[in-house]
Parts: C-alpha cells; sequence; structure tokens
C-alpha cells in the first residue's frame, strides 16, 4: 500500500472505499491495526512531539482533511479523496453490523457517550456494543479500563479523547488491549449524540468543513492556527523537493 509522507508523517494514500476493504481484511486475517485519522492539526502537533510521532510511525495513519490531500497532490503523491474519522467510523459499524462485530466506545462526556451508544445500537442492531465508558477519568482509573476492554475482547475499539491524546492512549496500551481494530474518533460521539452538527453537504463538497467547524466553535481558532503553519511548512518542503531533483 502506497505511503505519502507529508512533513515527515506516513499517510496511506488509498481512497475511501479501498481503505475499508483493506481495514476488513485485516481484520479477517486476524491482523491488528492502529488508525490515526489526521489533519494538518495532528501533523503540527506531529513536528514538536516527538512521542506522539512515534506514535504516527507505528500506527495506520489515513487523511482526515482536504488540506492532507492537497499537500499530498503538491508533493507529487497520488492521494485521491480523505478518508475522515466520522465516515470511516460509519462504514466500519456497517460491517459490524453485516458481521456481528463486537464494539466497545471509550471517551466523551458520560451523556454524550451514553447517547451515542444508544444511537448506534439502533442503526446498527446486529453489532454488539459490549462496552462504553465516558473519557473522564483519572490516571488511577486506567487499569480498570484497559482490564474491561481486554476482557470484553471487542472487535473495534472507538476512541474519543481528542487528539493526540487518544492515539497516545491506544498506543500506550496496545499490547494490553489486544483489539483487532482501534481508533482515534476525536468528536464523532459528540456529532452522533447530536450534541456537536457536523458541517452540511455543501459544505463538505466545497472542501470548507474546516471553516464550518471555526464558526460553530470559535473557541478553536488557536488550534486552526495550525492551518496556515501547516501551508507554508509543505510548501517549503515542496521548495526543497524541487531544488533537489
Ligand atoms: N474528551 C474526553 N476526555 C477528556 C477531554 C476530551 O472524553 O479529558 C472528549 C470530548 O468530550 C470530546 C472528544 O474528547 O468528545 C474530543 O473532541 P474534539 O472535537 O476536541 O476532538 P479533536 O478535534 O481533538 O479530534
Amino acid at each position: 500500500m502506497q505511503v505519502a509522507k507529508i512533513l515527515g508523517v506516513p499517510f496511506k494514500t488509498s481512497g475511501f472505499e479501498e481503505t475499508v476493504t483493506h481495514l476488513t481484511g485485516r481484520i479477517d486475517a486476524g491482523d491488528r491495526t492502529h488508525v490515526v485519522t489526521a489533519n494538518p492539526e495532528v501533523v503540527m502537533v506531529a513536528r514538536s512531539n516527538p512521542h506522539f510521532r512515534a506514535v504516527l510511525d507505528q500506527a495506520y495513519v489515513v487523511p482526515d482533511g482536504i488540506g492532507i490531500v492537497y499537500a499530498a497532490r503538491w508533493l507529487n503523491y497520488p492521494m485521491r479523496e480523505r478518508v475522515t474519522g466520522i465516515e470511516l467510523m460509519t462504514a466500519l459499524m456497517e460491517r459490524a453490523n453485516a458481521y456481528g462485530w463486537s464494539v466497545y466506545l471509550l471517551g466523551a462526556s458520560p451523556d454524550v457517550i451514553g447517547k451515542a451508544a444508544s444511537t448506534l445500537s439502533t442503526q446498527y442492531p446486529q453489532s454488539r456494543i459490549v462496552g462504553v465508558r465516558d473519557g473522564y477519568f483519572c490516571k488511577e482509573e486506567e487499569a480498570a479500563i484497559v482490564e474491561d476492554i481486554a476482557a470484553k475482547r471487542p472487535d473495534l475499539l472507538f476512541v474519543a479523547l481528542g487528539s493526540p491524546r487518544q492515539d497516545e492512549w491506544i498506543h500506550t496500551y496496545w499490547e494490553q488491549i489486544q483489539v483487532p481494530l482501534a481508533m482515534g474518533v476525536g468528536g464523532s460521539f459528540d456529532v452522533l449524540a447530536g450534541a456537536v452538527k457536523r458541517a452540511p453537504l455543501i459544505w463538505q463538497k466545497m472542501h470548507v468543513e474546516w471553516l464550518y467547524r471555526l464558526i460553530s466553535q470559535p473557541s478553536r481558532w488557536r488550534r486552526q492556527l495550525a492551518i496556515p503553519q501547516f501551508v507554508a511548512a509543505v510548501l517549503r518542503e515542496k521548495w526543497t523537493q524541487r531544488m533537489q531533483s
């Protein structure tokens, strides 16, 4: 599977359907996968956080954001489309429904995770939600959470603790949890619970979902400052690439 190195982060270049098929195949074959859906903000965090960078090096990183797709194309990698966290989670839940996979949900507030779990079990009745735990726990409670996940042996583990914490968490406990597929899903439980609205389709199609998020959650502006910094860093990398060729 082809990889696009964007500012040092190894992204898979396959399209959405191919990604879902590949991940399903890995689950069937007993191969374990930590999926990270990364956008430009995540890449910029990795640049200044070597530990997180190492987590991404060992994970299956997919392009969650049009900024990543454009950056890949500027750097001459064949990347077709975004693979967003919420869409990938939905597609995996469809597979869980078809194959009777079990699912564990970790993260978000108690109210949100309860509503997200009931939405998912209504929409995907053949999947089995075997564990639900909110994301507001202290360090001392982690061992019990890890034990619970290991005991319930879900096929899929979705973790919403915010980035980069959710993926560092999965990485830290990777050997103990032994799940076939784990993925950080950011604010997806909030969207499923109806607490946060995803951008309308037209905004998504025009590739300005990031702008919608900024307008609807203005407190994110500080984080989104990473976007122009990302563009500048990619342009510098393209320039260096040109000078070397
Ligand atoms: N969250 C959590 N525990 C914490 C901090 C955050 O469970 O200590 C949850 C929060 O309630 C939300 C999710 O993590 O459901 C993070 O959402 P956000 O939109 O910030 O995700 P990101 O943009 O980081 O992917």
